[in-house]
């Protein structure tokens, strides 16, 4: 016996119930090449990247859905069969769409069209002398269809759609917010399969977006099951570990990028007031902790403070030296500088008072034996460990949702 799951309760894009909105930052770590066909112009690069209306490259998010959707049935057609022993369809299981082989192909579709067609004529002509007293209407037989292919489509079909289904996710383009620098010129040898254009040996260069550009990431999930959601999180996880490539070029390594959440949000109907706030906006990923505000020290001129431990915020060791040739470069005299500072010392010993003094305000920390801007001592900390902190709820509900729903779907054990 199957067991029947809410999970598996047919979703209607006609019906809002939730809404999610995932962003954050998508981050090369090496070049990336997304192509843009060939680029007609004879001066220009073989291969050029795909730019917007401004010639800025960006991320197409037609891309990004095509990596993490072959990902996905990869990841499930290799653990799940359509239908189990007893030839119930699987509550999680993936066709070979990317591939060619749907799971509910044209044919199936044109036969269910065609057996809700028959229902609709059947009763607009004959005589209403049976025991359903009216015929089902063009609403109705448009929900039959939308639920027998439901019934019949993959896990993947039901949130990236089909033929018949509409996506429920959806990745907008992603912008460029932050360029490392100029687009970067490589040569290629060989045959390029996706352009059949240079011949073997042959050189050719392609352009690529260089490491360390960061990317505006957007998903939008309509009427997301937590499970699904958690499939999402696990797969850009898989893109972020490098074990998935995006664009072209990804056999010599590149298309390796990063992925860092700042927002999970999860949208619903207001219940409670719906005519103040239809809509209820709920943040599900704390917010980073804030920087907090550097500290200086309370006695002497604060301005003066401030440029020096600015100065030093940009140096991984601060020393003597540093204040001696900080103070010789913006032609501040040490006498002048123990009046404003008010350091109360001999001029002897004014540089070391000056560490002193932002060491105690807590600006300068020690750190294994050298003295170290605390903004550096911040950063040395590991954003990773920092990021998995604020994501530890938003996986316990989301991925372990996937993580049950796999449970459930494994084939039981026969008990002996
Ligand atoms: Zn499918």
């Amino acid at each position: 016996m199957s067991k029947t799951t809410p999970l598996l309760k047919p979703i209607f894009l006609d019906k809002f119930e939730n809404k999610f909105r995932l962003h954050g930052k998508l981050m090369t770590s090496t070049g990336l090449h997304i192509g843009a066909g060939a680029s007609g112009d004879p001066l220009a690069t073989d291969l050029p990247v795909v730019r917007n209306a401004v010639g800025e490259p960006y991320v197409p998010g037609s891309s990004l859905k095509g990596v993490l959707r072959s990902a996905a049935e990869g990841l499930l057609r290799g653990a799940f069969e359509r239908t189990d022993k007893e030839g119930n369809l699987s509550q999680l299981w993936s066709c070979d769409f990317v591939g060619g082989v749907p799971c509910v192909t044209h044919k199936r579709l044109d036969a269910i069209q065609k057996e809700v067609n028959e229902l609709l004529k059947k009763d607009k002509n004959e005589e209403k002398d049976k025991n359903e007293d009216e015929g089902i209407s063009e609403l109705e037989a448009k929900r039959m269809e939308v639920e027998e292919v439901w019934k019949e489509s993959c896990t993947v079909c039901r949130l990236f759609g089909s033929l018949a289904l509409a996506s429920r996710v959806r990745f907008p383009d992603l912008p460029i917010i932050e360029a490392s620098g100029p687009l970067e010129i490589r040569n290629g040898v060989g045959i390029d399969r996706d352009r059949e254009l240079a011949a073997d040996g042959v050189l050719y260069d392609f352009e690529a977006v260089p490491p360390s550009t960061v990317f505006d990431l957007l998903v939008l999930v309509d009427n997301g099951r937590d499970h699904e959601i958690g499939l999402l999180i696990y797969l850009f996880d898989e893109l972020h570990r490098g074990h998935l490539a995006l664009g072209g070029k990804s056999s010599r390594g590149l298309g390796r990028v990063a992925v860092t959440w700042d927002q999970l949000a999860e949208i619903t109907l207001n219940q409670g007031s719906p005519f103040t706030h239809l809509l209820k906006e709920e943040q599900l990923l704390p917010e980073a902790a804030k920087a907090p505000e550097l500290p200086l020290p309370e006695a002497g001129d604060r301005e003066l403070w401030r440029q020096i431990a600015e100065h030093l915020d940009s140096l991984d060791a601060v020393d003597e030296t540093t204040i001696g040739d900080l103070a010789q470069d913006r032609e501040w005299t040490k006498a002048d500088l123990i009046n404003d500072l008010s350091l109360e010392c001999s001029t002897r010993k004014w540089r070391e008072t000056i560490l002193e003094r932002l060491q105690s305000c807590g600006r300068l920390v020690e750190m294994d034996g050298s003295l170290i801007p605390k903004l550096a001592a911040d950063e040395a900390e590991d954003d990773s460990a920092v990021m998995a902190r604020r994501l530890r709820p938003v996986y316990q509900r989301f991925v372990g949702s996937l993580e049950e729903v796999w449970q459930q779907a494994l084939p039981q054990q026969e008990v002996a």
